[in-house]
């Protein structure tokens, strides 16, 4: 006889896990089924370290799910007592006609964001490890910061518990079918039933939700960190803060040096486009840091030698906005999906919507932009 729930949610990742406690408190009987051990290192929430930032680039429609997600993950640390979130400038900075830069500038304008604009030289002066040319622009934004991503997964995992979610881990989802205005779910253990289903499957949702009619593709992002050479006190996050350098050929960010790895540098997009998971190399190759280093020997001043790679996926929408909704042919299935290279700061915010979505249909959010009916 197969187990029922009010609610199953499919993936505990970063998504999952936080959909997963916001149903929990709010008194829902929830499943939650994860394929890997908990908090693991073959999906895309993984790799020490997650920007967050509000100054959006990506549009400004998301700067107020950014300050949501920033009250969200505070009241996290509250419950928790743990520390999540360390506040760190970020300074995004490119050519003068650099669309990144624009964007920020567009969502700074909107919402009357606090700012600073920056010349190249003046980058360079005040953060001696960068190496602009003189021409570039920069926006710096205090109201920025970075997550310790695997912590994050892993207290609204334990939140969940202890509201009473059962989560399982190593139990991979076969399939799912509607029964009636419920849903039936297989794994390769068991089957359940439950009155809701969520889908937050990270890359796996290129699979899982190819019916939905949003085509999406798996990118293999590799995390490079390099040591801090003799002038450690240079890639401290108060001489160095987190930066996106939307440069000509490979963009790509760093995070200050928090401890003996040193500094985080990764490149942004780009990679090639795989239909889905099963193609990526999970091992850091010499090329991924020959590349890497190439590109950012003439921007950045006095890294050491490599300390540590990642290989970690991107789930890419074409337009990079991510898929939070209702199924399209069953509105008792939410998705979340496509959240591309910049979607973890957000998992607080998402478990929220998802919860509201589960219970209500709808949210109070503005999730227009990340409708599964838009057409690409
Ligand atoms: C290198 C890199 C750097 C990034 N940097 C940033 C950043 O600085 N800031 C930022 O905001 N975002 C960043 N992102 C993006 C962000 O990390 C992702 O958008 C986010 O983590 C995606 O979460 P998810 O829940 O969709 O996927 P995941 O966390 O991968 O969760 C999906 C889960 O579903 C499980 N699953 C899938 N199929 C099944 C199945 N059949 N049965 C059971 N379980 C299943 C998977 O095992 C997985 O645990 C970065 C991503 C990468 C890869």
């Amino acid at each position: 006889m197969s187990q029922s729930f009010d609610v199953i949610v499919l993936g505990v990742g970063g998504m999952g896990s936080a959909a997963c406690f916001e149903l929990a408190r709010r008194g829902r009987r929830v499943l939650g089924l994860e394929q890997f051990p908990l908090v693991h290192s073959r999906g895309s929430s993984h790799g020490h370290t997650r920007i967050i930032r509000t100054a959006y680039a990506e549009g400004p429609a998301y700067v107020p799910l950014a300050q949501r997600a920033f009250e969200k993950w505070y009241e996290l640390e509250q419950l928790t007592g743990r520390h999540l979130l360390t506040e760190c400038p970020c300074l995004n900075v490119g050519p003068p006609e650099s669309e990144h830069v624009e964007g920020v500038r567009a969502s700074v304008r909107t919402h009357q964001l606090a700012a600073e604009e920056l010349s190249g030289d003046e980058i360079n002066r005040r953060f001696p490890a960068f190496n602009f040319p003189a021409e570039y622009i920069g926006v710096i934004e205090h109201a920025a910061g970075f997550l310790y991503v695997e912590e994050c997964v892993r207290e609204h995992i334990d939140s969940a518990v202890s509201c009473g979610a059962e989560i399982h881990a190593e139990e991979a989802v076969r399939g799912w079918k509607a029964v009636g205005d419920g849903v039936e779910v297989t794994t390769d253990k068991g089957t359940y039933r439950a009155a809701k289903l969520v889908v937050t499957a990270g890359a796996w949702a290129t699979k899982l939700l190819a019916d939905i009619g949003v085509p999406l593709r798996v990118m293999r992002q590799v995390l490079l960190w390099f040591g801090t050479g003799n002038r450690p006190e240079l890639f401290r996050r108060d001489r160095f803060p987190i930066f996106i350098a939307d440069v000509p050929g490979m963009p790509f960010y760093g995070l200050p040096a928090i401890d003996a790895f040193g500094a985080k540098v990764a490149r942004h997009y780009g990679a090639p486009e795989l239909p889905d998971p099963t193609g990526v190399n999970w091992e850091t190759t010499g090329d991924d840091v020959h590349a890497m280093r190439a590109n950012f020997t003439g921007f950045l001043r006095g890294l050491g030698e490599f300390t540590k790679g990642q290989v970690c996926m991107y789930t890419v929408t074409p337009d990079h906005h991510f898929v939070i909704d209702l199924h399209p042919a069953f509105p008792q299935v939410s998705i979340a999906c496509g959240f591309s290279g910049h979607g973890f700061k957000f998992a607080s915010t998402v478990g929220e919507i998802l919860a509201d979505l589960v219970e209500h249909g709808t949210t109070k959010h503005d999730i227009g932009l990340f409708s599964a009916r838009r057409t690409f």
